[in-house]
């Protein structure tokens, strides 16, 4: 299906793991979901000195991890005041210093342990199309910036200046993110994963968990029983029913990208000419970068099923040739979709349901430096039992009511969010 490839390229050491899998033996920890948190949390835990078996039910990249936008995006959905208010002094405190070192964690590992990973840390942009938008970029900046944030506020002709494109009123300028190929980062971090001792096998789902004699037993697509102290579940929007009720604490939605042909150097160059990456402030927001060989990429909500012709990304192609007209020739090569975990408190949500078994969602689309930190923490807490090593506390697992209906939901309620957009326009 041509129309649903993706522009990100693995790094050229990318390794091959295949399915194999070593039963009867006792590991520490086995790891569900080949994605950046099930790597991180692997890579961490193996260097501290334990056993680790990652299983992925596809390829490793073939989740959202390797479909990204490769916006590396420090801080969460809330600013620190509200962490701070919300969680309280001393794990809003906490929160907001993990919060901020995000992107520190993706930018740290691929200069620390030299990954073959194209990247630019030169800041993201949160574009701001109204007053309201303008006032909370405000409030955002003061609130980084008390906290020695390296942040800017931009007026209409500083974000203009920097992304190439006229009509917005502001924005926030954010020097501690920056963009990467994240399929390669995915693939980089197995291969240092693998380095450490940690056993990978794709395609090999987990389909049945259950404790037996102190130790938790996971059965595999291929009928290879595994044996484990620990079990960390970082299946995120792709989880499926190996935890029960799991799947229904999250709104799983597709974000869709497309992606231009080789832009003509002229063309490339007056757009985002510092190679920022952007996200803009609307309802249904739209996100934005160029790719290290010169495409243009956009990304935003797409259809709640599966894409059925290439119609189905016509809406991006609309909204890039309303941000920079000049694109109005140019092909569109690459299409594709992955999805993005929401909770109903729009934060991560870390789950102990049993003893031994932990399980993480919910990224809100931002889960390449969060979910990069997560796993060290994770990690940490594999080691120690310490609650206090996790940045978020852990939580019961509560299935949205209605589940199936909030779908439905949902779709009306991105039909309702793009007219007010368009009305704001
Ligand atoms: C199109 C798109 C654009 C995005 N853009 C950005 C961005 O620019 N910046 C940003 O920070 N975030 C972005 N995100 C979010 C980000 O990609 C995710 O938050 C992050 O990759 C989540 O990583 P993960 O390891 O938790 O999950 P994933 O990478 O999704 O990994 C979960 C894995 O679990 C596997 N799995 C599921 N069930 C089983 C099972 N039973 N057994 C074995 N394996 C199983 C799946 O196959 C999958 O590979 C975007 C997401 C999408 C989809």
């Amino acid at each position: 299906m041509r129309f649903t490839e993706s522009v990100w390229r693995p790094s050229g050491s990318a390794l091959s793991f295949g399915p194999d899998l070593e039963g009867n033996r006792l590991f520490d920890v086995v790891v569900i979901g080949g994605g950046i948190l099930g790597l991180s949390t692997a890579l961490h835990a193996a260097r501290s000195g334990l056993s680790v078996q990652v299983l992925e039910a596809r390829l490793i990249g073939e989740g959202a991890s390797g479909l990204n936008g490769g916006q590396v995006i420090p801080g969460l959905k809330y600013d620190p005041d509200w962490l701070l208010e919300h969680f309280g002094p001393e794990a809003g405190k906490a929160l907001v210093r993990f919060a901020a070192s995000t992107a520190d964690s993706v930018f740290d590992l691929i200069a620390n342990e030299r990954l073959a990973v194209p990247f630019t840390r030169n800041g993201w942009i949160q574009a701001a199309h109204t007053q309201t938008a303008l006032k909370n970029a405000e409030a955002r900046d003061r609130q980084w910036r008390l906290r020695g944030a390296d942040v800017r506020l931009l007026d209409s002709a500083g974000i203009a200046a920097l992304t190439g494109t006229s009509g917005y009123l502001g924005g926030w300028l954010d020097r501690r993110a920056g963009v990467i190929d994240p399929l390669s980062f995915t693939t980089e971090l197995a291969r240092i994963a693998a380095a450490a001792r940690v056993g990978i096998a794709e395609q090999q789902q987990a389909t049945k968990l259950r404790q037996e004699g102190g130790a938790w037993r996971i059965s595999t697509s291929s009928g290879v029983e595994l044996k484990a102290t620990s079990v960390v579940v970082a299946t995120n929007a792709y989880s499926d029913g190996l935890v029960p009720g799991l799947a229904r604490t999250i709104v799983p939605l597709h974000s869709f990208q497309i992606a231009t042909a080789v832009l003509p150097a002229g063309i490339a160059s007056a757009i985002l000419p510092e190679g920022q990456a952007v996200s803009d402030s609307r309802r249904i927001l739209v996100y934005y970068r160029k790719t290290p060989d010169g495409r243009f990429i956009l990304g935003g909500r797409g259809r709640m099923s599966l894409p059925r012709h290439e119609g189905d990304w016509a809406h991006l192609r609309h909204a890039m040739v309303r941000l920079y007209p000049f694109l109005a020739g140019i092909p569109i090569e690459k299409r594709w979709f992955g999805r993005v975990a929401v909770t109903p408190d729009h934060l991560p949500h870390i789950h102990s349901p049993e003893p031994g078994l932990i399980a993480v969602v919910g990224c809100q689309g931002r889960g390449v430096g969060l979910m990069t930190s997560l796993g060290k923490h994770l990690a940490d807490h594999l080691l120690t039992g310490d609650p206090a090593s996790l940045p978020f506390p852990l939580t019961p697992i509560r299935p949205i009511p209605f589940h199936a209906f909030r779908q439905l939901g949902v779709a009306a309620a991105i039909t309702w969010y793009r007219t007010l957009d368009a009305l704001e326009r």
